[in-house]
């Protein structure tokens, strides 16, 4: 079979510990053989951050700007205990909070469905993406402990000197008080990557928020969803037979358990902090969930939702075997693919996309998946297998369908 050709290079952003691992047994056994892959590699790994004071996470997302599309492998949020293991210069930031930062994108997770595996809740019988604000509120937060009794105030200094000036509360004791903020602009924004995404995979769209108690701060964000989708979205989501629902964030909640999935659900940054680790719980795995990067432009950074897998790496530094599941890892790179498929017309590179992702959920289906899966699957015949071998499973898979 002559090799799948790609126009433009897709941007690789490698990683740290055991995933870095799987990214290249991942590209050695599965990409390689069957595509020309053109790729501009950026190595996140920290030791390159470290090397290169952390530009390296810079010239990577300012790539992703260039073009449009990138992949990339789980990489080491660097704490006191990292600082002393790799000998930093400095304790780096998160780099995914550099590129989102920059990207100015919106984190979209959604789980990788088989049949094997049931979700916890029983009428789910398809995936629940769950959207999460990724600016202000609690997460940029100034809070202040009240000593004793005093008149909490809330103050507002124009630039042209005026003020505003209401009282938070009259204490008569100690007690805590919080002042959080967000901006139009980045409202804004978080609700376009939405609909945006929303008409991409042609799902529902579902925000929430609590605008019958906060009724200028969560009204706002209501405010701005429903104009900016009457103004910009509303014909396209007709055209695409897709709706826009918005409802009381407990309303939601109640909605979504009793619902079938198959929705986005874009939720305030709180919210999606809590929200995801419910459902991606419910749905099983954190080694089956996906996630997805999207600006406001249109940029795509594909990964996975879990991290470097740290303690398996380690027992694979001892030399010994890991069944550590590479299938969110995998699906980046399938959604990265088909994604730069889509951009630059190649067809036969996203149906590559399509058939690796078949091949992959067919293996589990059948019966051979990592250790992880093992307690999770309804299966009477499991045979439980390293990475390696795994990913050779779903190589064999995906060479029947080519
Ligand atoms: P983690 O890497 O997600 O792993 C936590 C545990 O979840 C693992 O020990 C393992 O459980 C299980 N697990 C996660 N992914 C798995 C997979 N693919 N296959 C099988 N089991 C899997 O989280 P962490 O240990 O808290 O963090 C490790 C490092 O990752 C940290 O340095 C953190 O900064 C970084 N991190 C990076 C990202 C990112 O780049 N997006 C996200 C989160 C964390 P068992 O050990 O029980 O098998
Ligand atoms: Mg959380």
């Amino acid at each position: 079979m002559e090799k799948i050709k790609m126009r433009v290079p897709l941007v690789e952003m490698d990683g740290d510990e055991m995933t870095r691992i799987i990214w290249k047994m991942i590209k050695d056994i599965l990409l390689i053989p069957y595509i020309e892959l053109n790729t501009e590699y950026y190595d996140l790994g920290l030791v390159k951050r470290n090397e290169t004071d952390d530009q390296i996470t810079v010239d990577a997302a300012l790539a992703t700007k260039k073009y449009g599309v990138a992949v990339k492998c789980a990489t080491i949020t660097p704490n006191a205990q990292r600082v002393e293991e790799y000998g930093l210069k400095q304790m780096w930031k998160s780099p995914n909070a550099t590129i989102r930062a920059m990207l100015d994108g919106t984190v979209f997770r959604a789980p990788i469905i088989v049949n094997s595996i049931k979700p916890f809740v029983k009428t789910w019988k398809k995936p629940i993406t769950i959207a999460r604000h990724a600016y202000g509120d609690v997460y940029k937060n100034v809070e202040y402990r009240v000593e004793g009794a005093g008149k909490a105030e809330l103050v507002f200094t124009s630039e042209s000197g005026e003020t505003a000036r209401q009282t938070i509360f009259d204490f008569k004791g100690p007690g805590v008080i919080q002042g959080i903020h967000n901006t139009d602009k980045s409202i804004e924004s978080f609700a376009r990557a939405c609909f945006n995404y929303a008409l991409d995979v042609k799902q529902d769209l579902w925000f929430a928020t609590k605008d019958t108690i906060s009724k200028t701060y969560d009204h706002r964000f209501k405010d701005i969803f429903q104009e900016i989708f009457d103004s910009e979205y509303k014909d396209k989501f007709n055209a695409a037979g897709i709706e826009y629902f918005y409802t009381l964030i407990d309303d939601a909640v109640a909605r979504i358990i009793r619902s079938e999935g198959g929705m986005i659900w874009a939720c305030k940054n709180y919210d999606g902090d809590v929200m995801s680790d419910m459902v991606a719980t419910a749905f099983g795995s954190l080694a089956m969930m996906t996630s997805v990067l999207v600006s406001p432009e249109g940029y795509y950074e594909y990964e996975a939702a879990h991290g470097t897998v740290t303690r398996h790496y380690y027992k694979y530094l001892k030399g010994e075997q890991t069944s550590t599941n590479p299938m969110a890892t995998l699906f980046a790179w399938t959604g990265a693919l088909r994604k730069r498929g889509e951009l630059d017309g190649l067809k036969d590179l996203v149906e590559f996309a399509d058939k690796l992702e078949a091949a992959s959920i067919n293996t589990i289906e059948a019966g051979v998946m990592t250790g992880d899966l093992a307690g999770l699957s309804e299966l009477e015949n499991k045979k439980i297998v390293n990475t390696e071998d795994f990913l050779k499973e779903i190589a064999k898979n995906l060479e029947q369908t080519l």
